[in-house]
């Protein structure tokens, strides 16, 4: 059996030129040649004991299997493993950071196989060829729940228990659904008419959708639980982390889910970002788009190995550094753009706008594997960051939920915390089968 995955190497570059995506919004990846992405499929090892598929992927996806299928270009078997175990692929394989890939075998040694581009073709063609239908239930079970937030989790709710007969209705704060696959995710990542295109097929599955019903404010959760047989509740992580310094106050100040709402403009502005995650690189990617004057992010944490940290061993998900689509576009390679072991300590303004923000250089100490433990502030380190857009982009707090009923259940961030959306989907899944579990007592 030849190694592939020895003579064939990774494609290096999975974007469109940068000035092309500046201009044009659309999103950033380009669409891959099937034959060339079967040439990358057949790189898989097809390991009798595939770590992408158990240590990798949440959902559990049949990798090397889809793989294969799709390398021998039978597109409808490739289809059919995927969508077993995936409920919205079109999502995941647009913005998943590919935690199947960090396990991959091959990346023990080689750059891993390109697992999410081919999930992606696989999920494009199966909508290109009108594959993908309504997935109404044969009977009804007379059951009834009602699922609070219409974001991933509970979408994955929402199609897994109508499969399973029971009736759904969603009920969404928001004008429309998606929850942050739309209100946060920038269109660059993921166009919102695939959302519309999902919803749509959920529609004609028999699901409703009741939009601008703010559950504990439009109606309350204890009336929902008694109207119905059971209640999920995947309302996600509606409260971002505040920075409450000094001069916080000021104009300038965004969060960053309010900024990449349409809140406010980067237009010839120097923007600084608080917050090395994936909210602060779509900042950087929207302020890139709207033309920003300079753009600055800055993190707390020590900047990551550029290989794998030996504290994250093969198959756990690599702590390294990782550059998106949007440093580059910002002309970052990794060092122009981010900031390291910076530490805030006031916001600076003049005549009630901010101006800038002073940081204070902090040193970690690391683990004997190079985790980061704790840090201390450096003497006499202050800097002044200039600025007049600034964007806060450190996370989500967790929800507390306390439930007085049995049969309200909680799903994706609402009940873990700030996370991805293939675990979203995943738990979204996992409840629906509890539930069911529960709805058949
Ligand atoms: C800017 C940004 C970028 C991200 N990028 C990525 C990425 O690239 N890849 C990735 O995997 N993850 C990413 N994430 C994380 C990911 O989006 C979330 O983990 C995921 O969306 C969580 O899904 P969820 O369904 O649990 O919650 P959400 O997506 O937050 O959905 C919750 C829904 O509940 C609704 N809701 C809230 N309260 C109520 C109420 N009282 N009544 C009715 N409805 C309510 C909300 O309006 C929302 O529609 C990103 C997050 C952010 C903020």
């Amino acid at each position: 059996m030849p190694k592939f995955f020895e003579t064939i190497a990774r494609l290096p570059d999975v974007y469109r030129p940068v000035e092309e995506r500046l201009r044009d919004q659309q999103e950033v990846e380009r669409k891959f040649m099937l034959p060339l992405l079967a040439q990358q499929a057949s790189r898989c090892m097809e390991c009798g004991i595939p770590f992408c598929h158990g240590a990798g992927c949440p959902l559990e996806n049949n990798v090397p299997e889809t793989n294969a299928a799709f390398r021998d270009g039978d597109y409808a078997a490739a289809w059919k493993l995927l969508s077993e175990k995936s409920p919205m692929p079109e999502f995941c394989s647009r913005v998943c950071p590919a935690l199947c890939e960090g396990s991959c075998t091959v990346s023990l040694n080689l750059e891993p196989v390109m697992i999410r581009q081919i999930e992606k073709a696989v999920s494009d063609y199966a909508f290109e060829h009108h594959w993908v239908k309504p997935d109404a239930p044969e009977k009804r079970t007379g059951k009834t729940v009602a699922v609070v937030g219409a974001g991933p989790a509970g979408l994955a709710a929402a199609l897994g228990l109508n499969r399973l007969g029971h009736t759904v209705t969603v009920f969404e704060k928001r004008p429309q659904a998606g929850g942050l696959l739309r209100y946060g995710i920038p269109k660059f990542k993921l166009a919102k008419e695939l959302i519309d295109r999902r919803v749509a097929l959920m529609e004609a599955s028999g699901i409703d959708f009741e939009y601008g019903a703010a559950v504990g404010d439009d109606l309350s959760l204890n009336y929902l639980a008694k109207r119905y047989d059971a209640v999920v509740v995947a309302s996600g992580t509606p409260s971002p982390r505040d920075l409450p310094l000094p001069g916080r106050d000021l104009s300038g100040i965004y969060f960053a889910l309010d900024f990449l709402n349409g809140g406010a403009s980067a237009e010839n502005k120097q923007v600084l970002i608080i917050g090395g995650g994936d909210t602060g690189s779509d900042c950087v990617g929207i302020s890139a788009r709207q033309r920003a004057a300079a753009i600055t992010q800055i993190e707390i944490m020590p900047k990551p190995p550029v290989e794998r940290s030996p504290s994250t061993p093969w198959p756990q998900w690599p702590y390294k550094l990782r550059t998106s689509s949007s440093h580059y576009e910002a002309g970052d390679d990794g060092h122009n753009v981010r900031r390291w072991n910076l530490q805030s300590q006031k916001f600076l303004g003049e005549n009630g706008k901010v101006t800038g923000v002073e940081v204070a250089a902090v040193e970690w100490e690391l683990s004997p594997t190079g985790r980061p433990l704790k840090f201390a502030p450096v003497p006499n380190s202050t800097t002044v960051i200039p600025a007049d857009l600034v964007l806060l982009a450190m996370g989500f707090l967790k929800p507390e939920h306390k439930f007085e009923r049995e049969n309200i259940f909680a799903a994706g961030d609402a009940a873990n915390g700030p996370s991805l959306v293939v675990r979203a989907i995943a738990d979204g899944k996992k409840i629906a089968g509890r539930v069911d579990k529960f709805l058949a007592k």
